[in-house]
């Protein structure tokens, strides 16, 4: 089965040859199965160093778990969280054409970059579950029954 998927794929790239979803270039450089370059991948803004209870963006710091402020002065009620990137280009500018403006590749993209950077994250900022949230207030009650606040 992997021969036939490695067929497929250098089919496919030859075919189709992948283009970033960035800055528009083509070539070498891209990581398997992903439509973005190695160059705008290297420039994407993680976050790190992060607080390791809320994943707020912390100025450098030599600590393995930092913590906030905030969570120093009410700690939250869940024991670790883990957000890959901050808020900034081109990470905003995906999310926003992938969540109102059908840009729909875009979140398969995003979805594997989050994987790639949760496996070299700290094992225990890993999920245990994910929860899909929809955009809309009256969608997550709806998608979520009646256990969401309203
Ligand atoms: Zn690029
Ligand atoms: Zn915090």
């Amino acid at each position: 089965m992997d021969l036939v998927n490695a067929a497929c794929r250098f089919v496919s790239q030859a075919v189709l040859p992948p283009l970033c979803i960035v800055c528009g270039d083509g070539g070498d450089g891209f990581v398997p199965g992903i439509d973005i370059c190695g160059a705008c991948v290297a420039d994407l803004p993680l976050n790190g160093p992060a607080c390791s209870l809320c994943a707020m963006p912390l100025p450098s710091t030599s600590l393995v778990s930092p913590i906030c402020g905030q969570c120093l002065k009410k700690r939250p009620k869940y024991q670790a969280s883990f957000c890959a990137y901050r808020y900034g280009y081109p990470i905003d500018h995906l999310l926003r054409a992938f969540k109102f403006h059908g840009r729909l590749a875009y979140g398969r993209v995003l979805g594997e970059l989050l994987s790639i950077a949760l496996s070299s994250a700290r094992r225990e900022t890993w999920p245990k579950i994910l929860v899909p949230v929809p955009l809309a207030r009256n969608d997550r009650a709806e998608a979520l029954g009646s256990a969401w606040p309203g």
